[in-house]
């Protein structure tokens, strides 16, 4: 099985080899054609599986085939629980559609907001951010959300337990009620699963 078997375009199969991956892992050979198909997702994964290419990769790949909105919002949201996840995301985000006209921020707190503002406002194709800053511009009104296509809570076991629930919660509210949703996590509490239902449409399960 290769990358290319997975259904991912050329401008990405050249990603991946600049990357010196030669053969997708377990979470990638089932999330990635889910993902393409347009369906809702809960993956029971931990770091190291390479779930971050699992959802990055379809994801992209629906952004460029899909239509660019007239609006300048947001058309697919990350959300992680930390600054370093949203770094390493974002990375990845680069790396893998560096040759797709496509375009990525990561937002977190703790450092000036100006570059952020700066860089979202003519629009994004992928936001990559921590709860709470989001939270944060978007009541300053720099951040529209309304058009969202693709959502992805990454390590939601750890958001919960870093008490993100109710940014969460905000968040969700902030979101067209039409789009596709990727919920990733190491475990399943009776919240993580509560959350999953209220979330996922008839989602494809995967465990690795
Ligand atoms: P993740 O679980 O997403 O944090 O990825 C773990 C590590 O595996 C990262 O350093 C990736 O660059 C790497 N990786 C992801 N997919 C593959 C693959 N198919 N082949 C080899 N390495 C990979």
């Amino acid at each position: 099985m290769t990358f290319s078997d997975l259904g991912l375009c050329p401008e990405l199969l050249r990603a991946i080899d600049a990357q010196g991956y030669s053969t997708p892992t377990p979470i990638q050979r089932q999330a990635i054609p889910a993902v393409l198909q347009g369906g809702d997702l809960l993956g029971s994964a931990q770091t190291g599986t390479g779930k971050t290419a699992g959802f990055t990769l379809p994801m992209l790949q629906r952004l460029k085939d899909g239509r660019r909105p007239a609006k300048r919002g947001v058309r697919a949201l990350v959300l992680t629980p930390t600054r370093e996840l949203a770094a390493q995301v974002g990375e990845s985000v680069r790396a893998y559609g560096r040759h797709l006209p496509l375009s990525s921020h990561v937002i977190f707190g703790g450092v000036g907001q100006q570059p952020q503002v700066d860089a979202i406002r003519p629009g994004l194709d992928i936001l990559v951010a921590t709860p709470g800053r989001l939270l944060d511009l978007h009541q300053q009104g720099h951040v529209d959300l309304s058009a969202v296509e693709i959502l992805v809570l990454d390590e939601a076991d750890r958001m919960l337990d870093m008490g993100f629930i109710h940014d969460i919660r905000k968040v969700l509210k902030l979101l067209p009620e039409k789009r596709q949703n990727l919920l990733f996590s190491a475990t399943f509490s009776n919240e993580i699963q509560a959350l999953a239902g209220k979330l996922l449409d008839a989602p494809t399960l995967i465990e690795v």
